[in-house]
């Protein structure tokens, strides 16, 4: 008897309603022009918003490091495996964000299953943006809190819920996405953070999108309104903007000083490698120092959008470098992507489960390693293909 036949059948089924995701191989670094099937193609699929993941200075960083403090840290942060890079990391990033503190893990995923478990549990009532994140979906659901949706950047629903739910609650938790990774939109957190006032509701913000991007120098999303101290828990990834890999919490250091305690990944999974500290450090030096390439991924952003607009495609309402190209149909955004591919250009689709049926997409990601000849090159291919395709 083959006990996993329901696996082959659910495979089979996702592959009939093309929404089985062919995952591609890049055969080398990441940049503006990467290797594909030994093919070379421009890169408008990555999160690598600076160019970092192949940045001269980290690298050197992360080969220092492994001479000095060796590929793994052995044990997990609480044992015996947190070394001086770790901590220098945590300052950096706390300064970096004008935060008291800061607290790293491996991952921006790992972040949210440790802080929201964390801080709440059961008896409480989390207020999450029904388009949140799969991690802060899941860590939600360890918290063993009951998680109330509100519509997306809807706040006089925000309210509404808080309204209706408050006198069962112990404690109260809003949390959302800063920027929206699907259609590039950013929360309305000003007027999150003025609503969670007037009721006692913490707030939490994941700006995994939004650091590097948004924000004097990249500092993300509350440096971009301005929030500094409003705003109680930040969650950060170091794997988009930063190009390495891991995760962290900035906050109060009450926060920092609890999730050292009691957060799981912290306690129960081995911390960061040396290379991925030391690679982590050197993007915060380089992005303090300087804010030429998050201003020159600005101006790729505002040029790719406005000709493709021009052109009369759908962007959606991004408001950052997030691209949507709206198709709709599943099989026609999974086609425009091949033959976008034949045409030199890797753009991946995007459809359901990541995004609601019927809303099928090629997201393009634009990065400060664009060349404007770079992104001339993709506006004339979505053209050629649109054409082909009758679009
Ligand atoms: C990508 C992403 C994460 C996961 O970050 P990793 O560092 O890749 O684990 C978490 N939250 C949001 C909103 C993201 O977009």
């Amino acid at each position: 008897m083959d006990k996993l036949e329901f696996l082959r059948r659910e495979l089979e089924s996702l592959r009939e309603q093309s929404l089985f995701n062919e995952i591609r191989t890049i055969e080398g670094p990441q940049g503006a022009w990467i290797m594909v099937n030994g093919k070379k193609v421009l890169n408008l699929c990555s999160n690598n918003y600076l160019g970092f993941a192949n940045h001269a200075e980290l690298k050197e960083a992360s080969k220092k490091a492994v001479d000095e403090y060796g590929v793994g840290p052995g044990a997990v942060r609480t044992i015996a495996g947190t070394q001086t890079i770790h901590l220098e990391l945590e300052r950096k990033l706390a300064e970096f964000k004008h935060a008291e503190a800061c607290i790293a893990l491996q991952g921006g995923f790992v972040a949210n299953l440790a802080v929201i478990p964390a801080v709440t549990g059961e008896g409480d009532i989390i207020f999450s943006d029904e388009l949140n994140h799969a991690s802060i979906i899941d860590g939600c659901r360890l918290s063993r809190a009951r998680v109330v949706r509100y519509a997306h950047n809807d706040v006089a629903d925000f309210r509404r819920k808080i309204i209706e739910n408050k006198d069962s609650a112990r404690r109260m938790l809003v949390v959302t996405d800063g920027v929206f990774s699907m259609d590039g939109d950013i929360a309305p957190l000003p007027d999150i953070v003025d609503v969670a006032d007037d009721y006692g509701v913490i707030v939490m913000v994941d700006d995994a999108h939004g650091e590097g991007v948004l924000g004097d120098s990249g500092r993300g999303i509350v440096n971009h309104f301005k929030l500094e101290g409003k705003v109680e828990i930040e969650v950060g990834t170091l794997s988009k903007a930063f190009g390495v890999m891991g995760g962290y919490i900035t906050g109060p250091r009450v926060l920092i000083d609890y999730l050292k305690q009691k957060g799981r990944p912290f306690l129960f999974s081995t911390g960061l490698t040396p290379a991925d500290t030391a690679a982590a450090i050197a993007a915060v030096d380089v992005l303090a120092k300087s804010d030429e390439l998050v201003k020159k991924l600005w101006s790729n952003a505002v040029y790719f959008q406005e000709k493709l607009k021009d052109a009369g495609f759908d962007t959606g309402h991004t408001e950052t470098p997030i691209t949507p190209v709206m198709l709709g149909d599943e099989k026609t955004a999974s086609m425009f992507s091949r033959k976008l591919f034949d045409e030199g250009v890797f753009a991946q689709s995007i459809a359901y489960p990541t995004v609601p049926r019927g809303k099928a997409r090629i997201r393009c990601m634009l990065s400060a390693a664009h060349k404007k000849e770079d992104l001339d090159f993709a506006i004339n291919a979505f053209l050629s293909v649109a054409r082909e395709l009758g679009i």
